[in-house]
């Protein structure tokens, strides 16, 4: 089923981010966790791709097995800088073969080592390179691409990230999903901001739980995301308390997703962290929302 026909269904619904294992001797504690999150009937699973090839390769196991299982829809994400077009192009024919038809077109973060080279000769320098790529390969593929309500943190300006977000629309992007962010009004700004530039398809807010505290600060500085004060003050009481953190986070989270629902946002996408446990309370709490 293509993401973009979810997207069309004028009801709440939630879906779910997973990640590959990092090593084959993980990968069936992963395989599990994931299956877990995918009994819960999420309107799709998104299943994350290792820039440089690092996991690349259990992200469409993991796809495949869940779709195959449990019916989940899958979105198999991709990267490709630094990537050949030779490389590239096997991995489009592997989400072929393997029957997935949703496939998230994302740049991936640059190398250190790769830092201020010449990108001239790059056979992919952004994600809109890929989003063409994939369109040539088969135009019935539905695309997904990221955008960010805080601005991507290499751009100048929100003008500017703009521009190139429509220019991913325009070369085929049928969805955005966003980076994490931990105030809703920034996504309400943000929406205001693409729509009037002329950007129309649907945008799927991405929410983070996080709840361990060394991985809030961890995560924040790497998105770039505004931690406001009541989501400090949750940090601080409970940052050296495991259990009452993953509750208040949680709650935190469950909240933020009510006030998009009740502000007309009908799907959520949650960062499960490859965690089931965090996926089935947040579910739970929203079980009647959600007619389940
Ligand atoms: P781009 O769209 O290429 O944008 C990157 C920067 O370049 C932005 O500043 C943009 O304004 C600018 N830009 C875009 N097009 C042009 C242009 N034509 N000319 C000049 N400048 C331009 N990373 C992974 O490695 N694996 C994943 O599975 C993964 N999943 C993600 C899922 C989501 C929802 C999000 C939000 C991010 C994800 N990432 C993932 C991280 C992502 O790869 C990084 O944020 C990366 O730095 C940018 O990727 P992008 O696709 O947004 O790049």
């Amino acid at each position: 089923m293509k993401i973009k026909d979810i997207l069309s269904a004028n009801k709440p619904s939630l879906s779910f981010e997973v990640f590959p294992p990092k090593t084959e001797t993980v990968f069936d504690s992963v395989k599990a966790a994931t299956e877990e999150i995918a009994k819960l009937r999420p309107s799709f699973m998104s299943v994350t791709y290792g820039a440089g090839g690092g996991t690349s390769k259990y992200t469409l196991d993991i796809a495949k097995n869940i779709k195959e299982l449990y019916g989940v829809p899958t979105l198999a994400h991709l990267t490709c800088v630094s990537s050949t077009k030779e490389s590239v192009r096997q991995k489009i024919n592997e989400i072929k073969a393997a029957g997935i038809t949703n496939v998230m077109a994302l740049r991936g973060d640059i190398p250190p080592a790769l830092e201020g080279a010449d990108r001239s000769g790059w056979d992919y320098r952004h994600a809109v390179d890929l989003i063409y790529e994939l369109k040539a390969a088969d135009p019935d593929f539905c695309i997904g691409a990221a955008c960010y309500p805080e601005i991507h943190p290499e751009s100048p300006n929100q003008k500017e990230d703009i521009r190139y977000l429509r220019e991913k629309v325009d070369a085929g992007a049928d969805f955005l999903t966003t980076q994490m962010f931990f105030d809703n009004n920034l996504l309400y700004n943000f929406l205001y901001k693409i729509r009037e530039a002329g950007i129309t398809v649907p945008v799927i807010p991405g929410i983070m739980p996080i709840a361990n505290a060394n991985q809030v600060q961890r995560a924040i500085k790497l998105s770039g995301s505004f931690m406001p004060q009541r989501f400090k003050s949750l940090v601080d009481k409970f940052g050296s308390d495991p259990a009452g953190m993953k509750q208040a986070v949680i709650a935190y989270a469950t909240d933020q997703i009510i006030d998009l629902y009740a502000n007309g946002i009908n799907n959520v996408h949650v960062y499960s962290m490859n965690k089931p446990d965090v996926a089935a309370r947040i579910h739970s709490n929203l079980s009647d929302i959600l007619g389940k």
